[in-house]
């Protein structure tokens, strides 16, 4: 069995970009019912994989859409969890030039990533991610799909595109969620780790595995 990973932080912790009446319903509604039904589906199959990372490159080759849906999206409402923090913020070390190398500045990263997600149609995720020489990009998917199936791309934080994730807070302004969301939410000691990661350094953020309870430490300590 996948556990539902416990919030790092109080459900309050993020408002009010995101409030608490939010998180309780995002977490404990939608990314519990992910959970849920991955499981059903593995017990259904017979199938007990140790890793989710496995489950969702494995669906993603044989097309089992059904259970790659449910376990992306068990991952990518984790990862999205781990790479918020409640503390705002600034990008520090070789993240903060990494960013200055691939954008110019922050502002100018902001830009390109709410410019990203709000032009995105429908439901899905942006992200910014590393690739292996430290390059930083910004990537939108869509619905469960996310960066893991995809070569060499390590993601450093995320941004939840579904309705359900800002409309009690923002309504339909997607771009004010993902401003408001930008200025105050990124975890960017957690995304220094995962760019260190993604060349070479250290291993990136992973879902707690098979069995492992939802009491695991999201937040790593630097
Ligand atoms: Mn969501």
């Amino acid at each position: 069995m996948f556990s539902l990973p416990d919030l790092p932080y109080p459900y309050n912790a993020l408002e009010p970009v995101i409030s608490d009446r939010t998180m309780h319903f995002h977490h404990d509604k939608h990314h519990a019912t992910y959970v849920k039904t991955l499981n059903e589906l593995l017990e259904k199959a017979g199938q007990s994989p140790a890793t989710l990372e496995e489950v969702i490159r494995g669906a993603s080759k044989t097309g089992d859409k059904k259970l790659f849906n449910n376990a992306a999206q068990a991952w990518n409402h984790s990862f999205f969890w781990a790479a918020m923090s409640p503390e705002h913020e600034q990008p520090q070390g070789d993240l903060d030039a990494a960013i200055k190398a691939s954008f110019g500045d922050l502002a100018a990263l902001k830009t390109a990533f709410v410019t990203e997600g709000v032009g995105h149609f429908g439901s899905g995720w942006v992200w910014l991610v590393a690739d292996k020489s430290g390059a930083l990009k910004i990537r939108s998917t869509h619905d469960a799909d996310d960066t893991l199936t995809q070569d060499g791309l390590t993601p450093l934080l995320v941004c939840d595109l579904w309705e359900h994730a800002y409309y009690l807070d923002h309504q339909n302004d997607r771009k004010a969620f993902l401003e408001a969301w930008f200025d105050a939410l990124p975890h960017w000691r957690f995304a220094g780790f995962q760019l260190a990661a993604a060349k070479g350094n250290g291993e990136p953020w992973r879902h707690p595995a098979n069995g492992e309870g939802s009491d695991r430490k999201q937040v790593r300590a630097g």
